[in-house]
C-alpha cells in the first residue's frame, strides 16, 4: 500500500472511532472496575499497558479481561 493510501486509510479508522464517542458515564463505570482489579497500577493496566483514565474513555475499547461487561451494559 503507498503511503497516501495507507495515510487515506489510516484517518478513516480514526474517524469511525471518534464517531463511537467518549462516554463519561461508562468511563466512570469502566474505572471503577479498574480500581479494584488487582491489575490496576496507579492508573495504569498491567494487562495491556494502557493509561485507564483515557482509554475508559474510548467507546471502541475493551478490557483484556473482559471485565467490563457490566459498565457496558452487554
Ligand atoms: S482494563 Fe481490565 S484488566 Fe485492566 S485494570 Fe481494568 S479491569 Fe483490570
Amino acid at each position: 500500500m503507498n503511503p497516501l493510501a495507507a495515510a487515506y486509510r489510516a484517518g478513516g479508522e480514526i474517524s469511525t472511532w471518534a464517531k463511537a464517542g467518549f462516554p463519561l458515564a461508562q468511563a466512570e463505570g469502566r474505572l471503577s472496575i479498574c480500581r479494584e482489579c488487582a491489575s490496576y497500577h496507579a492508573g495504569v493496566c498491567s494487562e495491556c499497558g494502557c493509561y485507564m483514565p483515557l482509554k475508559a474513555r474510548l467507546a471502541t475499547a475493551q478490557c483484556p479481561l473482559g471485565r467490563w461487561v457490566d459498565a457496558q451494559g452487554e
